[in-house]
């Protein structure tokens, strides 16, 4: 691993808007907080998890490595405090990823793991002790009840991953669905690292089908809320509609003809351009209501990744040869 000797060199980006700010980690590294009743949320500022404390057990919602061991102790502190059992009696994951399930394993074997069948599928391919496959998996839908409470979970198709999940508390008012939106924050690389991306562009219209008023998303320091997701629906959208501006705009033939026989040559000159011209006007209106939107890469491969599913998903990818 390196690190720059110093950072005086990263790029003068623009502030994080207030609305991208979020909780303050205790000296721990954590804070844990409730959503409704007994369902509450635990975040290092980065990412998130969740659980319900009843009086049969906690039932735990993904395990990011991340925040680790803090997860116990987030549970032992509230669950002393509301005087129930601190036993993590379920799990449940929201998706096979690693970065939200690496820490599944230090709550042992003695656990009920709950997740999809591709979840179990996938978990097994990656065969990681760190993340022990689910016991009962479902293929559409699956009630968990514990402890007098219940939870829905349900699978609406790939989006980000192929097996990633809507988690609904319907008596919490509190949808949980990770690594699609986040709160006041654009997507990382490539449409937020997602593998199907007609899925995640409609994704967000299944989680506003829901009822609910608290949101756990997966990411940064604060739950967000139904216009959070509209905010993002419409950066998405800003992006298609200026991909599809481009793809119409921008004349292939002289990056063709200055590749010469170089093909790929030609292929990515006008590429970028599309690229280059998709995402300029989407990065100077969200720099300042989206954070990291100024981050030109990022808006930069979520706008490439989006102008080709526009020509390979629903094409047309060319012209048809006369
Ligand atoms: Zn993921």
């Amino acid at each position: 691993m390196t690190s720059p000797a110093s950072v005086d060199g990263l790029p003068d980006y623009a502030p994080i808007p207030a609305s991208a700010r979020g909780v303050t980690p205790n000296e721990q590294g954590y804070y844990v907080g409730r959503v409704e009743r007994n369902l509450y949320w635990v975040t290092d500022g980065v990412y998130q998890a969740a659980f319900l404390a009843t009086p049969d057990g906690v039932v735990l919602f993904d395990t990011p490595p991340s925040i680790g061991h803090n997860l116990r102790r987030a549970i032992d502190e509230i669950t002393a405090a509301e005087g129930v059992t601190n036993r993590v009696t379920h799990m449940v994951y929201s998706h096979h990823h690693d970065d939200h399930t690496g820490a599944s394993s230090i709550f042992g074997s003695d656990v009920v793991r709950i997740g999809h069948e591709e979840t179990r599928r996938l978990l097994l391919r990656d065969n990681n002790p760190a993340r022990p496959v689910p016991d009962v998996t479902f293929a559409d839908s699956y009630t968990l009840e514990v402890g007098g409470e219940r939870v829905e979970l349900s699978w609406r198709g790939p989006n980000h991953s192929p097996d990633n999940i809507y988690i609904h508390f319907p008596d919490h008012d509190t949808l949980m669905f990770i690594d699609v939106v986040n709160a006041g924050w654009v997507p990382i690389y490539n449409v937020n690292l997602s593998e199907d991306v007609p899925g995640y562009m409609a994704a967000p219209d299944i989680v506003l089908s829901f009822p609910w008023t608290h949101f756990i998303c997966g990411h940064l320091g604060r739950l967000a809320t139904r216009d959070d997701v509209l905010v993002h629906q419409q950066y998405i959208a800003d992006i298609e509609a200026s991909a599809r501006e481009a793809l119409a705009s921008v004349n292939p033939v002289p990056y063709y003809v200055a590749g010469g026989e170089n093909f790929w040559a030609g292929v990515k000159g006008h590429l970028d351009a599309v690229t280059e011209r998709t995402a300029a006007p989407v990065i100077a209106k969200y720099t300042g209501v989206l954070a990291a939107a100024d981050i030109a890469e990022f808006t930069y491969s979520t706008a490439f990744q989006i102008m080709q599913s526009l020509r390979l998903d629903r094409g047309p990818s060319g012209p048809v040869h006369p």
